[in-house]
């Protein structure tokens, strides 16, 4: 995730306009004067659930949070991005010095992890030593393919084996207790191995590299039963999820992942061919660990084990979570988050439940056939809520009833989706034999939940270096340019020939897209000095760009024409659900010269939506062949 995108994730566009604009809400919208022209009736919206804002006035503008900060104080994206990631308490990464020495000593711990898997890995298959761990794995029918696969180990029953190995080749003590390889003892400062007479489980990053390891007892009375590396430069429990470096490629081509809650179920899963699993490191899930895989699918199974997902906690959406989660800089998901994440980033999130008293590595081992079902018959997570707080009330009487209503009406608030949100009040209506209508002027009434609290200064900054960004439609139409900047001429002799305009910044609704198309559709040389940040996204997208599948280049202007025509058609089927919604809200507050306004801005959005559906018509197939017949019909006249 880049830093524009995380900024954005953070940064709630009401929360932050409200503190310009005096804002009121107006059905699932919010409504102000226009800051940016002089108006007495309030034709300034803000969209929640697109996080975008549009003035349906005089000036009719829109755009999000980065464009209304650049507009509101004249500043360049560069400015409005500092200015914004610093209140979303995301740092920018910008080579200096400074960094330059951190990735240095990041490399440096990055090596010694590697060192130390290798170290442990060779003592399970090597030594007399390992035999214990190779019998526990054994008693867990874990094989050797799966041992070399995650390239499992031993750590010796000794209280410097690692230490003195490590410090034999170059690693001093002071690395080996930043990586938190040792533990340093209070009393007489000495320093000794971390992980002692257990079997381990490198933890590899997205890139597949090790940051951490998970250690587990192979004495019964040993505690705890897992341990896991502490807090490091390269380790954030939070922000990793076990076995994605394997299962990454696998989740995109099946169109799913499965989150599962240990590590060792993750090795039974891949020994089983189901390759997509992956696992939380023994803490609930992040928002930031389901947006990693994210970017491979919008498709999400949590297999929890039945004590986990019946347990009030992992239920419990509510305040109590939110207040203990303001100080931290990562969100545990409770079912309400899960929700709204959803909303949000537009994935689907399903809840599978195991038969009681056995967890994923249990029917991956006894009974592996089971497994696919399993997982098809995960529920989504509003439904799975809804029937496992019902399963605790009784629903014939008033109080159950109303306690169960209660408790879900949180989830129903969290969904953006309006036509989702009436199957599940449905759904509850049926559930407690009450009147939908009662239900939805209960929700109507109940104040909307806050959103994430962006967490200011308080919370310690979150570096990201990793991934740059999304690369949807927009980003692949400026790749595209990007590779022959010249072919927008000629796709703007076809598109003037389809009575629409060339391609423009207006093309992009993301600010930064804006941005980086004006930087490069300028001549060459009349560029001043970059940004770094937009500099960065550039090699980015170039990166990206070059991936196949390419498209030749005698037909990128053809192909930049049919992208920027669809990016139209969405753009404006966007802009008339939205006027649709202001329009409906409009008559539903009785303001008939209003709602007037609106339709003749709908008829006029409708003509622009025509005009490009007819010229993508003109580009099919279909269009092409019946505008041939008419030439050669008009010929032989
Ligand atoms: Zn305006």
């Amino acid at each position: 995730m880049g830093a524009v995108d995380e900024v954005k994730e953070r940064i709630d566009v009401v929360e932050f306009i409200s503190s310009y604009v005096p804002l009121k809400k107006a059905g699932r919208t919010y409504k102000g004067l226009c800051p940016f022209h002089a108006e007495k009736t309030p034709s300034f919206v803000v969209f929640p659930h697109t996080q975008t804002w549009h003035c349906f006035g005089a000036c009719g503008t829109g755009g999000d949070v980065f464009s209304f900060l650049m507009q509101r104080e004249g500043l360049s994206f560069s400015e409005a991005l500092e200015q914004l990631a610093r209140r979303a308490g995301v740092a920018l990464t910008r080579p200096t010095a400074e960094s330059e020495a951190t990735n240095k000593r990041r490399e440096k711990l990055l090596e010694m992890h590697a060192t130390a898997a290798q170290y442990f890995h060779h003592l399970l298959c090597q030594s007399a030593e390992g035999a214990v761990a190779k019998a526990y794995l054994a008693e867990r029918s874990i094989d050797s393919q799966t041992v070399e696969r995650f390239q499992l180990g031993y750590a010796l029953d000794a209280w410097d084996g690692l230490k003195s190995h490590l410090l034999d080749r170059g690693y001093s003590e002071a690395e080996q207790l930043e990586g938190g390889l040792l533990v340093r003892q209070e009393e007489s400062g000495r320093s000794y191995d971390r992980f002692r007479h257990r079997l381990i489980v490198p933890i590899r990053d997205r890139q597949g590299r090790v940051i951490a390891f998970g250690a587990r007892v192979l004495k019964a009375d040993d505690v705890p039963k897992y341990l896991n590396s502490p807090q490091t430069p390269l380790f954030d429990k939070g922000r990793t999820l076990f076995g994605l470096d394997l299962a990454k490629q696998v989740i995109r081509e099946a169109d799913q992942a499965v989150i599962v809650e240990g590590y060792m179920d993750v090795l039974s899963a891949h020994q089983q061919g189901h390759s997509n699993v992956v696992a939380g490191m023994g803490t609930a899930l992040t928002e930031e660990q389901l947006r990693q895989v994210k970017r491979l699918t919008k498709h999400f199974v949590l297999a929890l084990d039945a004590d986990t997902a019946g347990s009030a906690a992992a239920l419990r959406g509510i305040s109590t979570a939110r207040q203990a989660l303001d100080r931290s800089v990562e969100p545990v998901l409770t079912s309400q988050g899960l929700v709204r994440f959803e909303g949000r980033l537009d994935v689907d999130i399903r809840i599978a439940t195991l038969p009681a008293g056995r967890d994923p590595d249990d029917i991956l081992r006894e009974t592996p056939e089971e497994w696919p079902g399993i997982v098809d018959q995960a529920l989504p997570v509003v439904s799975f809520y809804m029937q496992a707080v019902a399963a605790q009330h009784d629903l014939e009487t008033a109080k159950g009833k109303s306690e169960l209503v209660r408790a879900v009406s949180p989830l129903l608030r969290e969904i953006s989706d309006p036509v989702e949100r009436a199957h599940y009040v449905d759904q509850l209506a049926r559930l407690v034999k009450v009147d939908e209508r009662v239900l939805l002027a209960d929700l109507e009434r109940s104040p909307v939940a806050p959103r994430r609290p962006a967490p200011g200064g308080a919370a310690g900054p979150v570096i990201i270096q990793e991934e740059r960004g999304v690369f949807g439609p927009e980003e692949y139409l400026l790749a595209s340019i990007l590779r022959d900047p010249g072919a927008l001429v000629a796709a703007k002799e076809e598109l003037t020939r389809l009575d629409c305009q060339g391609v423009s910044a207006g093309d992009f609704r993301d600010t930064l897209n804006q941005q980086l198309f004006l930087m490069v559709s300028k001549p060459e040389g009349t560029v001043e000095q970059a940004d770094p940040v937009l500099e960065s996204h550039l090699d980015f997208l170039r990166e990206r760009g070059e991936r196949p599948p390419v498209v030749s280049p005698h037909l990128l202007p053809a192909e930049l024409v049919n992208r920027v025509l669809r990016l139209r058609d969405q753009i404006l089927q966007e802009e008339l659900t939205g006027l649709r919604l202001v329009q409906r809200e409009a008559d539903e507050s009785g303001d008939r010269q209003e709602s007037v306004r609106y339709q003749s801005l709908v008829d006029s959005s409708r003509r622009r939506l025509g005009t490009v559906q007819r010229a993508m018509y003109k580009r099919s197939t279909t269009g092409r062949r019946r505008e041939q017949e008419e030439r050669e019909g008009l010929v032989r006249v």
